[in-house]
C-alpha cells in the first residue's frame, strides 16, 4: 500500500480550495482571477507558507498573506519568504500598542473594529509616512465574541467619514467572519448583509471607493464567492487543521 506524501496532500487540499472558488465563480458567474486568495498564516512556518506561495503562483492565482497576530509579523522577514512581493495584509484583532508593527507590515488592515484602533494606525502611518488601505470590521453575525461594528449604515457611517477624512488611511469596504455553525443558510445571511451594506454605504455616504469585500474562511467559501467576495480569507483547507 503506498501512502501519499505531505506534499501530495496539501497539492490536493490546494486544488480542492481552487476548485471550490471556481466552480462557486461560476455559479455566480464571476471570473475567479478577481477574487483573491489569502492565506491566512497564523501557526504557519515560513516554510510551510512559501511552498503554498509557490504552488499558487504556478496556478497563476492573485493571492495575498493575511496574518492574525501581531507577535507573529516577524517570521514574514524570513529568507523564504521576504522579498516575495506577495501583498500582506493583517487580519486579526488590533491593539493599539500593536498599531506601529501592523503598520509597517501589512498593506490592507481588515479589521478595524473601533475609533481608537483608527487613531492609532493613522498616527503611526503618519510616523512612518505611510498609506494604508483599510477594512471596516462588521459583526454580521450578532455572535459577542467577534468584534466589529452592527451591520448598519448607522454604525458604520461614521467611522467611515473619520477613515475618509485621514491622509494616511483608506477605507476600501468592509470585512466579516461569517455565523459559526453549519447553518448555510445562517451563513449566507451574514455574508449577503455584508454585501448589502457595503452598497448601501457607498449609495449614502457616496463611497464608490468601498469596492472590497473580505469575507470567506475555510469553512464558507463557496457561499462567499457567490455573495460577492473579493478576498476570501483560507487558512485550514489548505495548510491543514492547525495544532
Ligand atoms: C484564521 C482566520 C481565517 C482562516 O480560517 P480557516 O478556518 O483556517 O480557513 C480567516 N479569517 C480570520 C480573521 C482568521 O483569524
Amino acid at each position: 500500500m503506498t501512502t501519499s506524501s505531505a506534499s501530495d496532500q496539501l497539492i490536493a487540499r490546494l486544488d480542492d480550495v481552487l476548485s471550490r472558488i471556481d466552480a462557486a465563480a461560476e455559479r455566480a458567474g464571476r471570473d475567479s482571477s478577481e477574487i483573491t486568495l489569502l492565506l491566512a498564516t497564523k501557526t504557519r512556518t515560513p516554510q510551510e507558507i512559501a511552498v503554498v506561495v509557490d504552488l499558487l503562483r504556478q496556478r497563476n492565482r492573485t493571492i495575498a498573506v493575511g496574518e492574525n497576530r501581531a507577535q507573529e509579523i516577524a517570521k514574514h522577514a524570513d529568507p523564504l519568504l521576504a522579498g516575495n512581493e506577495v501583498p500582506r495584509h493583517f487580519i486579526g484583532r488590533l491593539q493599539t500598542n500593536k498599531a506601529r508593527d501592523v503598520v509597517a507590515f501589512a498593506e490592507l488592515i481588515h479589521s478595524v473594529d473601533r475609533g481608537d484602533i483608527a487613531d492609532a494606525l493613522e498616527r503611526r502611518a503618519a510616523n512612518a509616512s505611510l498609506v494604508r488601505d483599510v477594512l471596516i470590521q462588521v459583526n454580521t453575525s450578532g455572535e459577542e465574541s467577534k468584534g466589529g461594528y452592527a451591520p448598519t449604515p448607522e454604525a458604520v457611517g461614521p467611522i467611515l467619514e473619520r477613515l475618509r477624512a485621514s491622509e494616511n488611511l483608506r477605507p476600501v469596504g468592509l470585512m466579516t467572519i461569517g455565523a459559526n455553525t453549519s447553518d448555510a443558510d445562517e451563513v449566507r445571511a451574514s455574508l449577503r448583509g455584508l454585501r448589502a451594506l457595503r452598497d448601501q454605504a457607498r449609495e449614502r455616504f457616496g463611497a464608490p471607493e468601498l469596492t472590497q469585500l473580505s469575507m470567506g474562511m475555510s469553512g464558507d467559501l463557496e457561499i462567499a464567492v457567490e455573495e460577492g467576495a473579493t478576498i476570501v480569507r483560507v487558512g485550514s483547507a489548505i495548510f491543514g487543521a492547525r495544532a
